[in-house]
């Protein structure tokens, strides 16, 4: 079992249209291997300045995240702003301050080097194929994410990296930019057809499509009431996703499906609070009694 993520850790000014909340910790990396670790047992490779708390690195370990793969650099850790409307789904990213994030280019640890599954969670793909590149094994699966600024500020490398990438989780804004295309169906086709095996189309509160050769699977996100900061469920998603699949070491449409359920459930937890919050306490039966509600809500 191996599950290597590497990402952002960061701080993150949340303002939503009820509260504002100053640098609460945050970032790709840390959502998704906290998701993840309810499965497998992650490594995460980052980078934070001087400034990040100890105490968020000690509760990565507490959920049994490895973190030999994060680097501390004199200089300030990644700072991200992020404003959501009354509308959760609707986000404008106010700052990005990517800080020691800038010039990320990790040595991978010797005990990091053979993965089963890769994960870039949300990082400048120009830095890819520099961290593939120290791997002293091919990982069973390469998955990757992406934000509108890296399609925005380097479409080529996100284009390129595809063809390298089993798995693309995108959001349905980023994959209709990405194919030029508004239609989401067409739009999905079209950036499956450049490469991956998988892509993986988060809608927010409408749940996910994922799109294969010969498959096309959706699943709900849990009706939830009260959406408390939408940060992190696209990360929270994929870390359940890898995380189960990490667990199981299968990769069929089966797993696939049970994969994209659990990364759905994982989304609907970090949603509930502040930051990483809502993963104080949550539990592995939590998680399985929210996967058996969504099995009731789909079968009919
Ligand atoms: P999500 O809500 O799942 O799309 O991810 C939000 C997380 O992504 C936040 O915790 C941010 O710190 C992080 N993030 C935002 N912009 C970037 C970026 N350009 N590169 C890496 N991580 C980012």
């Amino acid at each position: 079992m191996s599950l290597v993520i590497v990402g952002s850790l960061a701080f993150d000014t949340i303002v939503t249209p009820f509260a504002r909340k100053e640098k609460v910790v945050g970032g790709s990396g840390t959502y998704c291997s906290l998701a993840a670790s309810y499965f497998t047992r992650p490594k995460v490779v980052g980078v934070i300045g001087r400034d990040f708390p100890r105490k968020a690195l000690s509760y990565l370990e507490s959920h049994k995240i490895d973190i030999q793969g994060v680097e501390v650099k004199p200089g300030k850790t990644f700072h991200w702003e992020g404003r959501y409307g009354i509308d959760p789904n609707m986000r404008t990213t106010v700052k990005t301050e990517l800080n020691v994030f800038g010039d990320f280019a990790p040595r991978l640890p010797k005990a990091l080097l053979r993965p089963r599954i890769l994960y870039f969670a949300n990082i400048d793909p120009g830095r890819h194929e520099g961290i593939r590149s120290q791997l002293k094994a091919r990982p069973k699966v390469t998955a990757m994410d992406t934000i509108k600024f890296w399609i925005e500020t380097k479409p080529e490398a996100v284009r390129s990296e595809l063809g390298r990438t089993d798995i693309y989780f995108a959001n349905d804004e980023e994959v209709k930019m990405l194919a030029g295309d508004a239609n989401l169906i067409k739009a999905g086709k079209r950036v499956l057809g450049w490469g991956p095996a998988l892509v993986i189309v988060k809608k927010g509160e409408h749940g996910a499509l994922i799109f294969g050769r010969d498959l096309l699977f959706g699943v709900p996100a849990h009706p939830c009431e009260e959406v408390v900061d939408p940060t992190g469920a696209g990360d929270c998603f994929a870390g359940g996703f890898l995380g189960y699949l990490d667990k199981v070491k299968t990769c069929d449409r089966a797993a696939f499906r049970r994969a994209a359920v659990y990364g759905s459930v994982l989304a609907s937890f970090a949603i509930e609070d502040f930051g990483i919050d809502r993963f104080a306490g949550l539990t592995q039966e939590d998680i399985e009694s929210r996967y058996r509600l969504f099995k009731k809500l789909v079968s009919f």
